[in-house]
């Protein structure tokens, strides 16, 4: 099919973007890289009356990095330029090691993370990344200060965020690498490059030698409406001394607090297998890699 007709606009700032989303509100849909909108258009999902095509926005390119605050990503930050920034991969390793799970790298030329966050396919990566690592979600609107959202509060529904039509998602903060912090990544697709049935990101620290594991953060996506933070294993394994044991019993726990999808690609039951699956992995992965990247 082809998208229904509609005017295009491409403005140079994002002063002009605000305004636009202002002027035509749920009327107006934001192009960033098109990889999930343009589909979205040709099967006449949605019909915007407007596109404002975010590309000639070029302070939206930008990515930024500091020790004290992490990195900055703009909305114009495409998911390969990440992947091939080794300097990326050495602050962030858990969100690095995720980008080629994400469909295939031509997609990944094009979409961005901005996109992908506000168009919140419950199955996609960034949504447990994001919730893993903590991240800071900045979000604009015309007339009004800039609104800092906790990734935990972001996602609010199925592809529903708290961006709201006169919106945009100006930037994603990636908090600081707490020195140390141990990190694993699982996912289960049907073939490399789907979306995944299950996945889990996940990330703690452990208190010296012989210490419990601490700041444990369980993100994960493909198991319900929205990404969703395991707050009931994070709980379980806060404290208690890393190991098959622990791991077990908050992966169980993981495996009791989400209420998958039960559709034509898997069961929810088969979905809850997965997670108790996946998060007991990905925590024995986190433990074994020793701290770091
Ligand atoms: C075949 C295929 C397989 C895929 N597989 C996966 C996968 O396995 N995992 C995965 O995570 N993703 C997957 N994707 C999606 C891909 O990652 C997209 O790039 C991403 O979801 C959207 O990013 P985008 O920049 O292309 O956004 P666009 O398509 O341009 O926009 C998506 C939505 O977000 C809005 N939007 C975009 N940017 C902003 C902003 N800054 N502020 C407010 N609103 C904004 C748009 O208006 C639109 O509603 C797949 C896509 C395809 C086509």
């Amino acid at each position: 099919m082809k998208p229904a007709p509609f005017a295009y606009r491409d403005p140079d700032t994002v002063d002009e973007v605000l305004a636009l989303l202002a002027e035509h509100g749920d009327d107006a849909k934001l192009l960033a890289g098109g990889q999930s909108l343009g589909p979205m258009l040709n099967m006449r999902v949605v019909t915007p009356a407007v596109i404002v095509d975010l590309n000639r926005v070029r302070v939206l390119a930008a990515r930024g990095f500091s020790a004290g605050a992490g990195f900055a990503l703009g909305a114009l930050v495409r998911q390969a330029e990440l992947e091939d920034d080794s300097g990326f991969a050495a602050s962030q390793p858990l969100a690095a090691a995720a980008l080629p799970w994400i469909a295939h790298r031509p997609i990944r030329n094009r979409g961005t993370v901005a996109g992908s966050l506000v168009h919140a396919d419950p199955a996609a990566e960034w949504g447990g990344i994001v919730l893993a690592l903590d991240a800071r979600l900045v979000v604009r609107r015309a007339g009004a200060p800039p609104r800092v959202v906790a990734a935990e509060d972001f996602f609010t529904g199925i592809l529903e965020t708290a961006v709201e039509p006169e919106d945009l998602l100006a930037e994603v903060r990636l908090p600081p690498w707490p020195e140390g912090a141990r990190w694993g990544f699982r996912e289960f697709a049907r073939r490399r490059g789907d979306f995944a049935l299950a996945g889990v990101a996940c990330r703690f620290e452990v208190d010296g030698a012989g210490g419990g594991c601490r700041s444990v953060r369980i993100g994960l996506f493909g198991v319900g409406d929205t990404a969703v933070r395991a707050r009931r294993a994070e709980a379980v394994l806060e404290g208690e001394a890393p190991g098959p044991e622990a791991f077990a019993a908050a992966a169980a726990a993981a495996r009791g607090e989400v209420d998958p999808l039960d559709d034509g690609h898997a069961s929810a039951g088969y979905r809850r297998h997965l997670v108790e699956v996946l998060v007991e992995d990905a925590l024995a992965d986190a433990w074994a890699r020793d701290g770091g990247a």
